[in-house]
């Protein structure tokens, strides 16, 4: 039996990842989800229906089994309260996607500046563009999610699952629990918060795997030795000081965040190794040594994983998502008479 709030989460497919969505994304859900599983559900979910908005992908399949080993390679330790599941296979989603779609106006979405951002200037945009909000609302409405860890950007759409949410229990009854509010998300998810790994040429920006220049972003999958190159390379500055300072020298700073997110070490413990010290070459050498290691055990560990072993996290994840979410759509149907 299990009390607390169910945490949900999607995991967009992305073959390429960066080091800083590795370490700014997923190692921290993966920590979160290691620490709730024994007392709240965690869904880790593949948003396949999502992935078709922009682009029809033939590798999705392969790639939707590599994301989900990103997970098990960050040191998720699934139990029975870890439940891995392709959207589209628990139909469920587009079955109350439908029905909020009916409850939802052209204003609520309307005002969704995700779609705004997307469509602008299009001559032809596609109604799943514009719905999408809706079908998150049922990603997380399903299943009574609480948490959802998203960045700010999703903000908007949590907050119109909760108006969508508030709509639908006025009519017809408590049926839906509200996700958390986005500030009570940001309290929850403090840890997995707020670590922006930066570009390494330039800084001040954060690190993009959009980015097309090759040294600006180490790849989760770069070779190891060429991962290391591109620490050596990396912009620092001037002042021949190493501190930690963000705003004044940002390239030291996010060498040293890395340096304590690869060995799994709190920022404090390598500020104070670090703090006086003047040759930034020998801290480049440690970093780039810290993260040829920490990408050599990654390649090893994710080598490991058979994909069977992601098949059979998803048949029995599969099996669950579809009896808790038809619970809850059948409920929805007999509020509208549908059955
Ligand atoms: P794009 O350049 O296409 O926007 P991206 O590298 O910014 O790619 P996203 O797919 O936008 O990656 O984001 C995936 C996840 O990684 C999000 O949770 C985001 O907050 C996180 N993330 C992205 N960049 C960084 C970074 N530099 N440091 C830490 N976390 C990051
Ligand atoms: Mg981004």
């Amino acid at each position: 039996m299990t009390t607390s709030p169910t945490i949900l989460t999607g995991i967009r497919v992305n073959s390429e990842m960066t080091l800083g969505n590795f370490l700014g994304a997923l190692l921290p859900m993966a920590r979160l989800a290691n620490a709730h599983s024994t007392t709240s559900h965690i869904n880790i979910f593949v948003p396949d229906l999502h992935s078709i908005i922009d682009q029809v992908d033939g590798e999705l399949q392969d790639n939707l089994i590599k994301s989900l080993k990103f997970y098990l390679a960050a040191d998720l330790k699934p139990n029975q309260n870890i439940h891995f599941y392709r959207q589209s296979r628990v139909p469920a989603h587009s079955e109350l996607c439908w029905i909020l779609n009916c409850i939802a106006s052209m204003g609520d979405l309307n005002r969704m500046t995700q779609y705004k951002d997307k469509s602008e200037g299009k001559e032809s945009v596609n109604v799943g563009i514009f719905d999408y909000p809706v079908l998150m609302a049922a990603d997380i409405l399903l299943y009574d999610a609480v948490y959802i860890p998203v960045g700010e950007d999703q903000f908007q759409h949590i907050e119109l699952t909760r108006r969508l949410a508030e709509r639908f229990n006025h009519r017809f009854g408590e049926i839906f629990t509200l996700p958390a509010e986005p500030k009570a998300q940001i309290e929850f998810m403090q840890v997995a918060n707020g670590i922006r790994i930066r570009d390494l040429q330039n800084p001040t920006k954060k690190m993009s795997k959009s980015n097309p220049a090759p040294g600006s972003k180490i790849m989760l999958f770069d070779s190891p030795e060429v991962a290391a190159k591109k620490i050596m390379s990396a912009t620092t500055d001037s002042l021949s000081k190493i501190q930690y300072d963000m705003f004044n020298q940002p390239g030291i700073s996010n060498l040293l965040q890395i340096e304590a997110l690869v060995n799994d070490v709190p920022l404090q413990d390598v500020i104070s190794t670090w703090s006086g010290e003047s040759h930034y070459g020998d801290l480049k050498q440690k970093v780039a040594s810290s993260v040829q290691t920490f990408l050599e055990t990654f390649h090893e560990r994710m080598s490991k994983i058979s994909n069977s072993e992601i098949l059979d996290l998803l048949a029995t994840g599969e099996t669950y998502a579809n009896e808790v979410a038809n619970t809850k759509l059948r409920a929805v149907q007999t509020a509208f008479h549908l059955r």
